[in-house]
């Protein structure tokens, strides 16, 4: 990838932190089996208390304190910490990869199969997660976060006890958000650099070959992506070290060669798409209406089988307790939404990104653009799950009074952020200049796709 040739700014202090993670591991795995400890705990122990009364509040209420520190925390600011720092979290907090990996130091130590490797797991995996998460209502109630964070972790154990030695095999093909964090980590001011020139100097002393948990190709490395930050190969043939780059550089010296197909699937019609769908259904004025033409249309044919709400709560949310129940329709309601979203969004973009593409006389460069669209999929991710950040606050009579403009602000921010990217890939194209134009026309109709669906839910609704 083009760039990794250009010349980093040095950052001699970052360069010494990526070899202290490297000098002090003993205290990067403490840490990560303190986490591990507090998300087991967190995460099993409210779902056998019961629900909540209305009067508890987070401070006093373990569910709502897990709730809070999952959701109303944890999962947003993971994100963001993504396009700040990297995947600093995978490779020193997440619980799921340090579990995966210790375990398969003692596994069965298979080599990775083929059908693991398939490059839309990521993909898949999201969308399996996003959908099924908003049906069980993953957000509010602790037996649903059980089953879908436990249920991954169950999974990463057994993955590690059968592939891969010391590895995150995992974290690298099968995790749900290992290409959302992919994607957003590719923006990162911070990322660990390998010099090829320094890489091919024999060296003066013994070399030490490195384990890359998540089985990054040190040598070639050209993208933060896949790299978990860990630090372990940090300094490793005087050739690798943590360095500075200016944000979004990686996305706007992206070349053709350097694109994923299923990367901008998951972009398009899943982080975009699929989470404005699955965001926005529970707020959506047409979510109600269609609802109340189904049920109306149903009774007038006695047709009571969709309205029936007799169903385990693994499978629709099904809480009488707090008078929350779906019934069948509801169920397909939620999905028709989310898919429509998913389909009328990712389209619209698409087929913006293919015109800017024509444009440009790039047959593929479509694929290359959609990656100017990461800020505004990890910014609509952000404000989608810090709506339950505000919630939560809310009802523990903490109101933010400037929430419009800050959601103004973020939104804002991630659109210039896109466009930015969008121009620095139009010019590389080398268009005339009537056609660039047009092209980067094309490119924000693309962009509006990924931020009006968010105007209309804050703003308009
Ligand atoms: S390349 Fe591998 S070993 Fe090096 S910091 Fe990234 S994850 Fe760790």
């Amino acid at each position: 990838m083009s760039a990794c040739a250009l010349p980093a700014p040095r950052s001699a202090w970052l360069a010494q932190l990526g070899e202290a993670m490297r000098r002090h591991r003993g205290w990067i795995l403490g840490i990560q089996w303190v986490v591990l400890a507090a998300y087991l705990f967190l995460v099993i122990t409210p779902a056998f208390l019961p629900l909540p009364e209305s009067d508890a509040h987070l401070w006093d209420n373990l569910t709502l304190a897990a709730q809070f520190a999952f959701w109303g925390i944890w999962w947003p600011f993971v994100l963001i910490s993504m396009m700040l720092m990297g995947r600093v979290w995978c490779g020193v907090l997440c619980p799921e990869g340090f579990v995966s990996e210790q375990v398969s130091r003692f596994g069965l130590g298979r080599p990775v199969p083929r059908w693991i490797k398939w490059g839309g797991w990521p993909f898949v995996a999201f969308l399996g997660t996003t959908i099924y998460g908003q049906l069980v209502s993953v957000y509010e109630y602790p037996k649903a976060a059980l089953l879908v964070l436990g249920g991954s972790t169950v999974a990463a154990i057994a993955v590690g006890l059968v592939y891969g030695r010391n590895k995150r095999v995992w974290c690298r093909h099968l995790c749900p958000v290992n290409g959302v964090f992919g994607l957003l980590a590719r923006l990162a001011p911070v990322h660990f650099r390998t010099d090829r020139d320094a890489w091919e100097t024999p060296p003066a002393k013994k070399v030490i070959p490195i384990n890359c948990a998540p089985l990054v190709d040190i040598r070639r490395m050209a993208s933060a992506a896949e790299c978990h930050m860990c630090g372990r190969c940090a300094g490793h043939r005087d050739a690798v070290r943590l360095a500075a780059r200016a944000p979004g550089s990686e996305i706007a010296q992206l070349g053709t060669q350097d694109v994923d197909r299923w990367e901008v699937h998951l972009l398009v019609f899943g982080i975009i798409g699929t989470a404005i769908g699955a965001f926005q259904w529970s707020a959506s004025p047409w979510f109600v209406q269609a609802k109340l033409a189904a049920a109306d249309w149903l009774v007038e044919r006695d047709a009571f089988a969709l309205l029936g709400d007799d169903i385990p709560w693994w499978l629709l949310t099904h809480y009488p307790e707090a008078n929350d129940v779906f019934t069948w329709l509801d169920g397909l309601l939620i999905l028709g939404y989310i898919g429509t979203a998913a389909v009328l969004i990712g389209g619209w973009i698409s087929l913006w990104l293919r015109v800017a593409a024509q444009l440009l006389r790039e047959p593929d460069g479509h694929l290359r653009l959609a990656y100017a669209l990461i800020p505004l999929g990890g910014v609509g991710v952000f404000l989608g799950l810090s709506g339950l950040t505000v919630t939560l606050l809310s009802a523990e009579g903490i109101v933010l009074s400037t929430l419009p403009e800050l959601r103004g602000l973020l939104l804002a921010a991630g659109t210039i952020a896109s466009l930015a990217l969008g121009i620095a890939q139009v010019r590389r194209a080398v268009p005339p200049r009537t056609r660039g134009a047009a092209a980067l026309l094309a490119f924000a109709a693309a962009a509006a796709g990924a931020v009006m669906p968010w105007v209309a839910m804050f703003y308009l609704w």
